[in-house]
């Protein structure tokens, strides 16, 4: 099997978030004429292809809101050979959709954004992809002012939920502070701080791969080195066991694949989206399940 992470040139979202790691901007009509066009060669390459593929989408912006990401999504699930296909997404879109797409191939990796959009409204979503049947997994950035927000989330949210936190980009966790947003998601740990990777085993470049608009493909998102291009079947003979060749590896979307990180097993079948094999939250026994948490009194 293997497993493609793809990022077109799609850089606009309808949010704005102050600790957005994205280069934003304001996709021109050719711009976003320009994704469609590679979202869709990408899509019909994926239907030629005979191998088992599981595919994540992770755009610099949010492509939910762009009707080809959603068709996609639909589309690619519904392929025999297509074994998962999820996005990365702020839950910002409709949801009604995905009752077109095969619900057991399909999945989100949802982001919440306190100050972005209302706390009832992404709630209420998370509800409507529970209904539908529909594998999500619901994550917020630990920045200290998200600890009270994710706290009444993880008290809302159904206990099968997995609620994960990244840890926010140049910030340093105090032991305290780690306890805090370890209650929350038992694994952030692994988020904490970076992977020291240089040397070591990495299935990126042999069974991941990561893929631009062009189908320039690359080991993973943050190696440049480039080995092939997927639409010329170049890319297929580079594919092998290597080292890698960075220090650190500090994006889950990246050290999930580190072999020196146990998180295949922690999230089997589900490491795409995020949602590990055995439910990993569990409520303190002082509170009633599904109450809401002090903070949302
Ligand atoms: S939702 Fe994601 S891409 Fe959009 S502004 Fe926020 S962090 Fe950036
Ligand atoms: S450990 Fe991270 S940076 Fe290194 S090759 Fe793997 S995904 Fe890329």
């Amino acid at each position: 099997m293997l497993t493609i992470l793809y990022r077109g040139p799609l850089a606009s979202c309808d949010y704005d978030c102050p600790y957005c790691p994205f280069a934003k901007r304001r996709d021109t009509t050719a711009q976003l004429r320009a994704d469609r066009a590679a979202l869709e060669r990408f899509c019909a390459w994926v239907a030629g292809q005979e191998r088992e593929l599981s595919i994540l989408f992770t755009p610099w912006g949010e492509g939910l809101v762009r009707s080809w990401y959603r068709r996609a999504l639909v589309e690619l699930s519904r392929l025999p050979q297509v074994r998962r296909v999820a996005i990365q997404t702020n839950l910002s879109c409709r949801t009604g959709w995905l009752a077109d797409a095969d619900r057991d191939t399909v999945a989100l990796w949802c982001t919440y954004h306190p100050g972005q959009t209302p706390y009832d409204r992404f709630l209420t979503k998370t509800t409507e992809l529970t209904a539908l049947g529909v594998r999500f997994s619901v994550g917020v950035v630990g920045l200290p002012e998200h600890l009270e927000p994710a706290r009444r989330l993880r008290a809302d949210l159904a206990d099968a939920v997995y609620l994960w936190v990244n840890a926010a980009e140049g910030h340093r966790y105090t032991d305290a502070e780690a306890v805090d947003w370890t209650a929350v998601d038992p694994l952030f740990d692994y988020s904490r701080r970076p992977h020291r990777t240089r040397g070591r085993a990495c299935r990126t470049g042999e069974s991941v791969v990561s893929v631009d608009g062009d189908g320039t493909v690359r080991r993973c998102h943050f190696v440049p080195e480039v080995l092939g291009n997927l639409y010329d079947g170049s890319f297929r003979d580079a594919l092998r066991p290597r080292p890698c060749p960075l220090e650190v590896c500090d994006c889950h979307i990246g050290y999930v694949h580190a072999e020196q990180v146990p998180l295949y097993d922690v999230f089997a079948g589900g490491v795409l989206e995020r949602i590990p094999a055995e439910p990993v939250w569990l409520p303190p026994p002082s509170r009633p399940r599904g109450s809401r948490s002090a903070a949302a009194c």
